[in-house]
């Protein structure tokens, strides 16, 4: 990633290479052309003037309008970066916060890091000359935890607000509460069409400011029938789409759910095309089509790759596969037709029984009219919706529902509590979670001991909260340090913490899968991913050694990269890292302290059950507890996929010892003995009422959810 050519000054521009429309897209005089031309642009001045007059603004557009690229700079060329001051802009997700941030230092003519940067979690490129700042809303949450007044800021701009993502949600509490003590601090809320209102309600009647702009008419196309796979759905019409117009009319945007789809449609277009081509020209044809560019977009993909959908593809047709990124995020231009599947993935908890999971869900009514609006930025369009006009309006809600009313908030509530924000109901909240999720979540951080009876932060919780890891991984980590072997299980928590280490190529599937059993430790998908980590330090971090054993390079990469970021924190806060050599149980067992809650019990062929919950569980088929025979009685794991089976991913063996000893609150243990010498051991739920009176004792309905 990096600026494409940067000009040494207005008048001096490098010489642009003849017949190169690659070069003459990125020129810095074509660049300033196309910034003139967006609609947010033409109303520079007046939204300048609004934003000096007010200190919270809402500002609505089109999506494509400019409101994310051109805003920060207006402000910066407004003078908001003098004396060293930053305009910070958060967006939801990490891929839009890296792809502005090139854009903006792009359309700027600087190095990306310098004046324009961007920061995610585990990832900073910024430096003492940074001006303007993308990053996730994450990340300027964590940033209140050390600085509260966020001094640094002139501005804020939070964008993207209309997806009300958790981190949004929250922040918006803490900015409100923010505002009333630095009255110099300016807050921009942008947001597409819908939800405007709220937000201005929200800031105490804030003005709004639309952006005027202009669309095209978009024929939406129902299917006539239930769709029984949406992916091989979208390969026909996008074949259809193809094979049927001529490659100027426009490009193709397909919404899929994410990875493992998008990249099946991508392969599947491939194949399909490739079919008809051969038997058009009655040979047998190897080498791709040529008049299409196939490009998947989604969240793990490396920024390099991301960045090639905006690339123009001259004479040859495009097709963008992308997860709902591509719904207001980013805008591809030049986009005449859309496919949408109907369907995205979204984390949703559910408080009765405690378990939080993925789930492919239908989108919302108004997530469907955005993505069918992105057809009509260039021209009149088509939008494909592979669902039914009746599922249309029966099986879906109007609008998605927050997503602080659907997840689980125990990290949520840390940080808050952290923050000293002790009675949680009274936190302004613009949607208050239900009642039931907040119990549900302080009574998590109760259980693993962040906080105490009365509902404050303990010792643990305080250092749990400077990790921005999920609490099971940062108990987890502090426990390793008291248990001896914090150096690997800092190794494990990274490696959790990347995209699949582990490759499979489609033509090569059954060597990569062998490859991948020799690194298997046979009762622990964690430990498995030590040991890969290990052999390739062991191999001096080789990527040539990566390639030899179907390894992602690119993600052990930045696994040791958080490793390093973790270390130097964990010695700032002075938790010590010390190794336990080769004594894997210690190990385990700091596994099996994280997550304790989350531990289910062998109940048949490769079946297990939950102990909390009694859901019904199968290992996920890539692990390597399969590699040993027989299946162990006991495992904890890291997440739960639900697809057509509950599969629990990343698992470990445990001994029921140590689920009783740290999961002592919610399991009970069983002895039967059998003769003098032999029992068995099973360990059991706590019976309901028992957890019911361990929460009352936790008094936390009298003292700190009522008011
Ligand atoms: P909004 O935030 O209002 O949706 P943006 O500021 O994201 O609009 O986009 C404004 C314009 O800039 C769009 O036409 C978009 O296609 C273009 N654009 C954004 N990022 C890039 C990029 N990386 N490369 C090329 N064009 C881009
Ligand atoms: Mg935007």
């Amino acid at each position: 990633m990096g600026v494409k050519e940067k000009p040494a000054g207005n008048s001096d521009l490098e010489p642009k290479e003849k017949n190169s429309s690659k070069n003459l897209e990125t020129s810095y005089e074509h660049i300033q052309e196309v910034r003139k031309s967006l609609p947010a642009y033409q109303v520079r001045s007046e939204l300048l003037q609004l934003i000096r007059d007010n200190q919270v603004v809402v500002v609505i557009g089109e999506t494509g309008s400019g409101k994310t690229t051109q805003l920060a700079q207006f402000l910066n060329e407004d003078g908001f970066c003098n004396s060293g001051r930053l305009v910070g802009c958060t967006q939801p997700r990490r891929v839009a916060a890296m792809s502005v941030a090139t854009r903006v230092a792009m359309e700027m003519g600087v190095e990306l890091g310098n004046e324009v940067g961007y920061s995610i979690r585990f990832e900073d490129k910024t430096s003492k000359d940074t001006k303007i700042k993308f990053m996730t809303d994450g990340i300027l949450l964590r940033e209140t935890l050390v600085s509260e007044m966020l001094d640094k800021y002139s501005c804020i701009i939070m964008d993207e607000a209309h997806e009300r993502s958790l981190n949004t949600d929250v922040l918006f509490g803490i900015l409100k509460n923010l505002l009333s003590k630095r009255r110099d601090l300016k807050l921009i809320i942008t947001s597409a069409t819908m939800n405007a209102n709220r937000f201005s309600r929200f800031f105490g009647a804030a003005p709004q400011f639309t952006i005027p702009g202009r669309t095209f008419p978009v024929q939406v196309v129902y299917s006539r029938h239930p769709v029984s796979d949406y992916v091989e759905s979208a390969i026909v019409q996008a074949c259809k789409i193809h094979l049927s117009t001529p490659v100027s009319n426009g490009d193709i945007l397909i919404f899929m759910t994410g990875q493992e789809d998008i990249e099946a449609t991508c392969a599947g277009v491939y194949e399909k095309l490739l079919d008809v081509y051969a038997k058009r020209s009655g040979k047998q044809q190897l080498n791709q089509p040529e008049d299409i560019e196939i490009l998947p977009i989604y969240s793990a993909l490396p920024a390099d790759v991301q960045g090639k959908i905006f690339e123009p593809t001259p004479n040859k047709r495009k097709v963008v596969v992308a997860t709902n990124i591509a719904e207001t995020s980013l805008t591809v231009e030049g986009v005449r037709y859309v496919i949408d599947c109907g369907y995205s993935k979204l984390k949703v908890y559910n408080p009765q029984i405690g378990l939080d999971s993925l789930q492919i869900a239908p989108i919302s009514m108004a997530s469907a009219n955005q993505r069918s609006g992105r057809a009509g930025r260039t021209g009149p369009g088509f939008a494909y919706r592979l669902y039914t006009e009746d599922s249309f309006f029966d099986d879906m809600y109007v609008q998605t529902i927050p997503e602080i009313q659907r997840t689980n908030l125990s990290n949520t509530l840390l940080l808050l509590k952290y923050l000293g924000v002790n009675d949680i109901m009274a936190f302004p909240f613009v949607d208050p979670p239900p009642e039931q999720i907040i119990m549900t979540s302080l009574f998590e951080l109760w259980t693993i001991g962040a906080l105490d009876n009365f509902g404050n932060l303990t010792e643990l919780g305080k250092q749990m909260a400077a990790f921005p890891l999920q609490p099971s991984l940062s108990k987890m980590l502090l426990v390793s340090s008291q248990n001896g072997c914090s150096e690997e299980i800092l190794t494990i928590v990274s490696m959790l913490s990347v995209p699949q280490v582990f490759y499979r190529p489609k033509e090569r599937e059954k060597e990569s899968d062998q490859c991948r059993t020799r690194f298997f430790v046979p009762e622990s998908d964690h430990l498995t991913l030590l040991n890969v980590y290990s052999q390739w330090k062991a191999n001096s971090y080789s990527s040539h050694w990566c390639r030899r054993n179907f390894l992602q390079f690119k993600s052990l990469q930045r696994a040791r990269e958080i490793r390093r970021q973790l270390y130097t924190l964990m010695n700032k806060k002075k938790v010590p890292v010390v190794s336990s050599g080769t004594d894997w149980d210690a190990v385990r067992k700091c596994i099996c302290a994280g997550y304790a809650h989350q531990a289910a019990k062998l109940s048949g062929l490769s079946r297990y059950t939950q102990l909390r919950n009694g859901l019904e569980l199968r290992v996920h088929p890539t692990s390597a507890l399969f590699g040993a025979g027989d299946l162990p009685s006991y495992v904890v794991y890291h997440e739960l996929l639900l697809t057509t089976n509950e599969y629990i991913n990343t698992v470990t063996a445990v001994d029921p010892d140590w689920l009783m000893n740290y999961g002592v609150l919610f399991y009970n243990v069983k002895r039967r003995v059998e003769d003098e010498e032999f029992y068995t051991e099973e360990i059991h739920e706590k019976p309901k009422d028992s957890i019911d009176m361990m929460i009352e004792q936790f008094e936390m309905k009298k003292n700190i959810i009522t008011r």
